[in-house]
Parts: structure tokens; C-alpha cells; sequence
């Protein structure tokens, strides 16, 4: 039986599709979904998540506690989300006032197909603590610094990438409201991509448990070829793991 992978395009897949599904089911089991491929992210999720928005150090028994949920419930329900690539990492949030730096916020205005470019010039800039790419051919930045002269050079090399057609600047005197970007309300889907092609799960996908750890394919097609790397670069790192 061979079964089709919809959304291969990689060089590296170019074959994938004459690739036989791997027979042993036992390697994984099939996700929780609704629609489309869109995973529910429900009501303990979202708790569990605000709670980690709110105070990214607080302990599992804390928010067990706050959730009304087991310490072991919230431990799996973080686990899974941070497999799956919902829960992105976890920082600390400084006052940017207190450290008396400047913020500017910039609009780069580029020809639609020169974006990309633009967005690879610039995002590598320690100045530049955000990047948007907006609907309209514009990119807007973020920037922090503390030296004027880092700002001025930053300008400087701007007008000298020729794929941008118009800069505007304004300086952020005060910041009213700053909130994580993701919000969590009941509408919250979680639309997985996945981990060997990269693409949206247009249905169910295929959850692969590898070692204690849950990842996310589309199909047995890429759920086989991401196992076999796994396997290899499990191997190839293994004379430097220490136990
Ligand atoms: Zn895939």
C-alpha cells in the first residue's frame, strides 16, 4: 500500500511519494483534531497557557492549584505544547523605560517581490528587536538602542539597500499597552505544521512517539522519512551523549 503525501515540494522529497508507509502503527498514534487540521487548543490548554504568560516561572503545582487540574495533567498538557511547537520557549521581560533606551519604529516600503530580501538585510541587526511584513509591501521594525550613532548607521545602510522604495521613522515616546503577541481566547486553533515537510496537516497527521517525545508529520510518508533522520542523527550525536 503506498499513500500519498499532499504537501511535499522539498528537493530532498522529491521521491517521497514511491516511499511504502511504514507498517508497524505501534510507532505512533493519531492527534487529537477538528477541522482541517486545526487543533483545538481547549479550555485547560488555555488556562495552562495563561498562567505561563502571566508568570513563566511558576511552578506545575501552582498552576495545577490556579487551573483546578492534577500537577501531573499540566505537566503532560506543557509537555505536548511545547512538542508541538505551540510553547516556543520561555524569556524574561525587562522594563525598557528603565534602561533609558530609545525606541524608533520604522516603515520600509519595498516592491512586493524584494521583501524577503529586505527582511534577510535587516532582521540580523542587534538594533532591531521586531520585524512585521505587513499586507501592503511594507515592513515594520522595532528598534531599541542606547547609542545614537548605531541608529545613524543603521539609517545609512538602509538607503543604501537599492530594493527599498521609502523609509519612514517616529520615534516611540511612550508605550501604552505591550502584551504577547499570541492571544489566547476560545476561538485558539493550533495549526500544526509538519515537523519532516513543513507544511499545514490538511487532516489528522500522524503523531510519532520518539523517544518519551511527541512529533508531528503529515503522513506515514514523511512520518517514515522523519524517523529514519531522527534515527540518523540520534546516531551520528551518540558518541557525545552523556548520560
Ligand atoms: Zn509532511
Amino acid at each position: 500500500m503506498l499513500l500519498l503525501c499532499a504537501c511535499q515540494t522539498a528537493a530532498e522529497r522529491s521521491d517521497a511519494h514511491n516511499v511504502p508507509v511504514p507498517v508497524n502503527r505501534k510507532d505512533y498514534d493519531l492527534g487529537r483534531t477538528t477541522v482541517n487540521g486545526v487543533k483545538s487548543v481547549d479550555e485547560t490548554d488555555r488556562k495552562i497557557l495563561s498562567e505561563l504568560q502571566t508568570d513563566g516561572r511558576a511552578s506545575f503545582r501552582e498552576i495545577s492549584s490556579r487551573v483546578k487540574v492534577s500537577t501531573p495533567t499540566v505537566s503532560s498538557r506543557v509537555q505536548a505544547m511545547t512538542d508541538n511547537g505551540l510553547i516556543r520557549g520561555y524569556s524574561v521581560v525587562l522594563d525598557a523605560d528603565l534602561l533609558g533606551q530609545v525606541s524608533v519604529a520604522i516603515l520600509i516600503e519595498a516592491k512586493p517581490s524584494e521583501i524577503d530580501a529586505v527582511v534577510d538585510r535587516i532582521k540580523g541587526e542587534d538594533i532591531v528587536r521586531q520585524v512585521h511584513v505587513l499586507s501592503d509591501s511594507r515592513i515594520l521594525c522595532i528598534l531599541s538602542f542606547y547609542d545614537q550613532k548605531k541608529y545613524q548607521t543603521f539609517i545609512q545602510s538602509l538607503s543604501r539597500i537599492s530594493e527599498i522604495a521609502k523609509i519612514d521613522n517616529s520615534m516611540i515616546l511612550k508605550t501604552e499597552k505591550e502584551m504577547p503577541r499570541a492571544s489566547l481566547t476560545t476561538e485558539s486553533g493550533l495549526h500544526l505544521k509538519c515537523y519532516y515537510c513543513g507544511h499545514q496537516m490538511r487532516d489528522e497527521g500522524v503523531k510519532l512517539k520518539l523517544d518519551g517525545k511527541t512529533h508531528y508529520v503529515c503522513c506515514g510518508v514523511c512520518a517514515k522519512l522523519y524517523k529514519e533522520k531522527y534515527d540518523r542523527l540520534k546516531e551520528a550525536a551518540s558518541p557525545f551523549v552523556t548520560v
